[in-house]
């Protein structure tokens, strides 16, 4: 696959082809085939900052945290259905996805607070205790239950 940094819809290489053909609903091929290509190929070619260990953090072995896996996951979906808006998913990519999920990640305290570029150390869990039986009912319980109101 060729690297299409930047690839939205109406740029050089990104067109109307893309888009979803309302007449047969196919829907738009997708750039990347996973989150981590995306990562590799797209992502950090782009974003790129300092990383320091002081104020950036990223762990070598980021797919360990679930929290990144997640993350990095929301970013490619969010681009690969942003890229299909010409006019301005690429910005609104950047401001609401990219800048928002990679402030989080990059953060000192964020997922990656207990490694670095050389060591995975898996976080600190919290162990809350569970709140008595019927603090928390289900919803799903109450949500079948049918209503008498009209
Ligand atoms: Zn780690």
């Amino acid at each position: 696959m060729s690297v299409e940094i930047g690839l939205f819809a109406g740029t050089e290489n990104g067109n109307s082809q893309d888009t979803p053909d309302p007449v047969d609903g196919k829907q738009p091929e997708l750039v990347f085939g996973s989150a981590e290509e995306f990562l590799f190929e797209q992502l950090l070619p782009t974003y790129v900052r300092d990383v320091d260990g002081r104020s950036a953090k990223w762990c070598i072995e980021w797919f360990f945290h679930p929290e990144a896996v997640a993350r990095v996951e929301a970013l490619w979906r969010s681009w690969e259905h942003l890229r299909l808006d010409g006019a301005t998913g690429a910005s609104v990519w950047w401001r609401d996805h990219a800048d928002h999920h990679m402030r989080v990640l990059l953060d000192p305290h964020g997922p990656f607070y207990n490694c670095d570029m050389k060591t995975h150390r898996d976080p600190d869990r919290l162990d809350p205790r569970r709140a008595p039986t019927g603090w928390f009912p289900d919803a799903r319980d109450t949500a079948s239950t049918p209503t008498a109101v009209r």
